[in-house]
């Protein structure tokens, strides 16, 4: 089994939702644990290290990014389901995986993850209250491997990388986590909304206010059926999912008064 998975000169388009961006100087795809700390030095001395989860909240711009960019592999992808309802779960398993096992399992805790994109590492990540469901995360800091909690890997978060975390999920059933599920999906935004929910709420209905919906800009588009995403039809430049979120963001603003955020972490250079 390879350990870390080298590629110079990656085009980040191939490992973003959004599928834009240019290259950046290295991406390293970590497979083995016991490779892990070696990596993450090696490519520190090369330049700033961004840590990649599945790539839903990151794009990169049509001119790419320096520095290196590292992901999470085989390793980190698997859920220990040995005691009980303590799952310690990798940080690459993807979110909708997780909650596919739980409800399967008929053990409730994660329900309020339901219509997260992404990576179940990004989201322990992300601002959001997870502290009831977490028993311990283990995350890298200072070139070591630790064990603490959610807070401790958090804290100063763009330089903590978080490998896996140990859930206290507690007995229920199938079919009530699914309603669970069911019911905090409903309760938010599409997974693939290219815009946060402002202040005041309504955000499909200020778009399609707006007059947005099948608007198109060269290979990007604003579907009419769901206007809070932005779609590349193949072949989208980064400049082209600007200038269509730019002209959302006018029009609403000149419709509703309302001035949206987009979601999405850009990185690089126009
Ligand atoms: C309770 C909750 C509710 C949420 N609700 C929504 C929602 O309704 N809709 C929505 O779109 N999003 C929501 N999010 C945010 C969403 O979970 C994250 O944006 C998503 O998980 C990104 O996953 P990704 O793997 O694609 O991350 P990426 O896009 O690859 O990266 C996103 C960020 O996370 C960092 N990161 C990635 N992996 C790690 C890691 N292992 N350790 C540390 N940092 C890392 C990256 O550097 C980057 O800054 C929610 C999050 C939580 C916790």
């Amino acid at each position: 089994m390879i350990d870390v998975v080298l590629l110079r000169d990656e085009p980040l388009a191939r490992h973003t939702a959004m599928r834009v961006g240019g290259p950046c100087d290295a991406l390293l795809v970590v497979h083995r644990e016991s490779a892990l700390l070696e990596a993450i030095e090696v490519a520190s001395e090369w330049g700033t290290v961004t840590w990649l989860g599945h790539g839903t909240r990151l794009a990169v711009r049509d001119g790419g990014v320096s520095g290196v960019f590292l992901r999470l592999g085989t390793d980190f992808a698997q859920i220990d389901r040995t005691h009980g309802g303590a799952w310690t779960v990798g940080a690459s398993v993807p979110v909708p995986a997780l909650l596919e096992a739980a409800r399967g399992a008929g053990l409730s805790g994660v329900e309020r993850l339901a219509g997260v994109p992404g990576s179940f590492g990004a989201a322990l990540a992300a601002e959001e209250d997870l502290e009831a469901i977490v028993q311990s995360v283990r995350f890298v800091h200072r070139g070591r491997i630790r064990q603490g909690s959610l807070e401790e890997a958090r804290k100063g978060r763009a330089s903590r990388l978080i490998l896996s975390a140990t859930l206290a999920l507690t007995p229920s059933t199938s079919g009530a986590v699914r309603d669970a599920m069911k019911a905090a999906r409903a309760a938010r935004l599409p997974p693939g909304s290219f815009w946060k929910e402002p202040k005041g709420g309504r955000l499909r209905r200020r778009l399609v206010r707006s007059g947005l919906g099948d608007v198109r800009i060269r290979k990007a588009m604003i579907p009419a059926r769901a206007p809070e995403l932005i779609v590349n039809l193949g072949g989208a430049r980064s400049a082209d999912i600007d200038l269509l979120a730019k002209s959302a963001k006018d029009r609403v603003k000149q419709h509703t008064g309302v001035v949206l955020e987009p979601r999405i972490r850009w990185l690089g250079q126009r």
